[in-house]
């Protein structure tokens, strides 16, 4: 092998199938130099006021906004997503998360207990834990990384982070930018490569004592399986197989809209995509007829393209294990409604592109129901009635989110509280306020981020109880 090849990883852009990069294959002594840079930098920045740590994260908003276009073309590079999604979504929710978290940390209070009766005042600080791991998917790269570095680093703590082996060009964007704004050497620090060795020597350091994962569940039940002895606070956003579940009575339009998005939003690889479509049975032939001929509208083409709906997947062996999802289908008496071909894309025919797909499924039980596919791919079936589709929706092993599609005010609070889900939209889809928890249940993971949940889970909490 060539020896070159040890220290460095090809960076492929999906677009084209091309090498268009490469990727230090870090190992674990440089996650051992990231820790130890993390480490130094702890002390002045846990004691740095928040006012100036605020004023460093909204800077590297601002900075992120006046980037828009190069960061948007780099991650639609790396990703294979339209530019004009990471335009509307990644990039601005990436600004976002630096301008929430530098806002939010200012408001974030200690609280304190008046023990009355005893003549004793509790008080409860909120201290940043030292140094923290961060580790992020390849779906929505900028967006879930700086998701957990905002509150990271708003907090207090220093971190190492890893992004996606798969997309890690605007990672290495992003610590451009940072230095700009003025964050101080050592609070964040970017280590690219591999799960198996970058990955896992952060969730196996001793002295790094949180991690805050979002990734497939496989890869969250290993990093469990570490972490767990070495008692580090963990943070899981892991697998989903949401439900889409729509009632007669809804607003069909805006129905019918919204779930071409929440099927095929970013070539459906999205955690909170709604896969399994479950629709009234007074209503599956009209919906079928409707959504089918919206789905065929969908352009597949190349990224850049300001007319492209769906881009690439992101990676030839995704690509294949999602086409193998449909094969599968096959033999499980699913019937293919459209779609399930890849598409050659002029001028760049070795990309990775797949055509949305609509699978109709004779079973909630089929593994096409059951197993995360995490692709263009969705299923459809009718159902009866309330029970039989909150059975349908609950009986799968995640848990993350769920929609819900009706305008009878009693069955959404009725189902809003039965479905196992960290996350319900109702008459809506991934709308979010960035101060509501979220996160998931079952095997969609443990614990939640966003908002002061995300500043919890960055802090320990240390009880004063002064006598008087
Ligand atoms: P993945 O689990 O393969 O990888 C995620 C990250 O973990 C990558 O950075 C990878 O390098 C790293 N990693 C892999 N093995 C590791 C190890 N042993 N130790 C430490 N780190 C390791 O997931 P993926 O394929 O990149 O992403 C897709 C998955 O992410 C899907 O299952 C999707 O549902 C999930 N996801 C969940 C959410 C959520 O919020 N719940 C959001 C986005 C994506």
């Amino acid at each position: 092998m060539n020896p070159i090849q040890d220290y460095w990883l090809d960076n492929y852009c999906p677009a084209n199938g091309e090498v268009y990069g490469q990727i230090p294959n870090s190992t674990k002594e440089d996650v051992e130099n990231a820790y130890i840079a993390a480490k130094s930098a702890f002390p002045i920045w846990s004691q740095t006021s928040l006012e100036d740590r605020s004023r460093i994260l909204i800077k590297i908003s601002e900075l992120l906004e006046n980037n828009l276009q190069r960061f948007a073309e780099a991650e639609s590079n790396d990703n294979g997503k339209p530019i004009s999604l990471a335009k509307q979504v990644d990039i601005p929710r990436a600004a976002s998360n630096f301008r929430f978290f530098g806002n939010a940390i200012t408001q974030f209070a200690s609280e304190s207990h008046e023990s009355v009766g005893q003549d004793a005042i509790n008080f409860t600080l909120r201290q940043p834990i030292g140094v923290v791991g961060c580790i992020s998917p390849w779906n929505l790269p900028l967006y879930l990384f700086t998701w957990k570095i905002a509150p990271a680093i708003a907090a207090g703590n220093c971190v190492v982070a890893k992004p996606s082996e798969i997309t890690p060009m605007t990672a290495y964007l992003l610590g451009e930018i940072c230095t700009e704004a003025g964050l101080p050497r050592g609070v964040l620090n970017i280590v690219h490569g591999l799960g198996s060795t970058a990955g896992q020597a952060i969730v196996e350091h001793p002295d790094i004592k949180a991690i805050s994962f979002t990734g497939g569940t496989a890869t969250g039940a290993h990093i469990a399986k570490v972490a767990a002895p070495l008692f580090k606070k963990l943070s899981l956003e892991l697998g989903g197989k949401n439900p889409n579940i729509i009632f007669a009575d809804c607003d069909y339009d805006d129905m019918l809209k919204t779930t071409v998005r929440s099927s095929f939003s970013n070539q459906g690889q999205i955690c909170l995509c709604g896969s399994r479509i479950f629709v009234d049975a007074s209503i599956y032939e009209k919906f079928k007829k409707d959504f089918i001929a919206k789905v065929k509208t969908l352009k597949v083409g190349h990224p850049s393209e300001a007319s492209t709906n769906i881009g690439a997947m992101v990676s030839k062996p995704h690509l294949e294990k999602v086409l193998d999802f449909i094969e599968t289908a096959k033999t499980e008496n699913g019937t293919i409604l459209c779609g399930g071909n890849k598409v050659v894309v002029k001028n760049y025919e070795h990309g990775y592109y797949l055509e949305p797909t609509v699978i109709e499924v004779a079973s909630n039980d089929c593994r096409v129901n059951q197993e995360e596919i995490f692709g263009p791919v969705v299923s459809i079936m009718p159902f009866e009635s309330e029970d039989e589709v909150l059975k349908m929706a609950n009986n799968v092993k995640y848990g993350l989110s769920a929609t819900l599609w009706t305008n009878n005010l009693k069955r959404s609070m009725r189902m809003s509280s039965q479905l196992q889900a960290g996350i319900i939209w109702v008459n809506t889809w991934m709308m979010r306020d960035l101060r509501t928890p979220f996160g998931g249940i079952k095997a969609s993971g443990v614990g939640r981020e966003g908002g002061f949940e995300a500043l919890r889970f960055f802090t320990e909490a240390k009880n004063v109880c002064i006598k008087y």
